[in-house]
């Protein structure tokens, strides 16, 4: 119960002052951008291109790789290869961000340190995601990733400078890039390699005996939170699968828009869960 409340205490304490200062609408539109990035982060890097578990036409892959690209920069070869690490040692040594190795603060906290301290290594790149090098466009080579969130921010402030008045737009512009790289790098993501990776209060296990999953928790408001990543002990359990939430009532924002791509044509070959127990 501790790590639930004294996560999300914290998260409150930071988003207080700056509800208190800038007014609650910048911190639903920052919320807003994030849950757009982690949408594209949950079905394209991770269903799509780290786990295959579907097939996707290559406009909706195009449209995907822009919003991720504008949103976080990332480096696609370097976050497959940390995922597919990740999964391949499961909470033992050499699991690049495991709280049981490193500790549940350490991950909760510092995920973006873990992070790029496996993402440098060129040679578990080459190892873990040589069909994504291999597939590299031009630009995925060349276009450094930074330039990516720049050109969101740029949109951000021309939008809300159209909108409320240049200086207003401006300053709330930047309110909001801060906000979602705040949501998305220090609460979003470890909050799934963290406390989804660590008992907790709303933590909940459903499948027994893969060594894979054991250690591994669903959480419904961490899942509601990240489109669906939080039924993170599923997606161990089946991680080919594109359908993270096997009940119902689990929500899977990432699923329901896979559906959508599926019923549209748009997605083919859709992975479902081994076993719905
Ligand atoms: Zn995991
Ligand atoms: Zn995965």
């Amino acid at each position: 119960m501790m790590k639930t409340v004294l996560t999300f205490g914290l998260v409150g304490l930071i988003l207080w002052p700056v509800g208190f200062f800038f007014g609650g609408r910048v911190i639903a539109v920052g919320f807003i951008v994030s849950t757009l990035a982690t949408l594209c982060t949950t079905v394209y890097l991770h269903r799509y291109a780290t786990h295959e578990a579907m097939w996707l036409h290559s406009g909706v892959k195009s449209i995907f790789k822009f919003f991720l690209w504008i949103t976080t920069g990332v480096d696609i070869a370097q976050w497959v290869a940390v995922h597919r690490k990740h999964h391949s040692k499961s909470d033992d040594e050499g699991d690049p961000h495991s709280p049981y190795v490193e500790g549940f603060w350490q991950i909760q906290l510092f995920n973006v340190y873990y992070y790029v301290r496996a993402a440098r290594d060129r040679q578990m790149v080459k190892k873990f995601a040589p069909d994504i090098l291999n597939a590299q466009t031009w630009t995925d080579k060349h276009v450094p990733g930074w330039t990516g969130p720049l050109l969101g921010t740029v949109i951000l402030c021309l939008v809300f400078g159209l909108w409320f008045g240049w200086v207003p737009g401006l300053k709330f512009g930047l309110t909001v890039a801060v906000l979602h790289v705040f949501f998305y790098v220090f609460v979003l993501l470890p909050l799934v390699n963290g406390l989804c990776h660590s008992p907790h209060w709303f933590g909940y296990q459903r499948y027994v005996g893969r060594k894979q999953s054991d250690t591994v928790f669903n959480d419904w408001f961490v899942a509601l939170l990240t489109c669906g990543e939080g039924n993170h002990h599923n997606h161990h359990y089946s991680p080919k699968s594109a359908q993270l939430g096997h009940k119902w009532w689990e929500v899977d924002l990432g699923w329901y828009l896979i559906r959508l791509l599926e019923e549209l044509r748009l997605a083919a070959q859709v992975h479902r869960p081994e076993v719905t127990a």
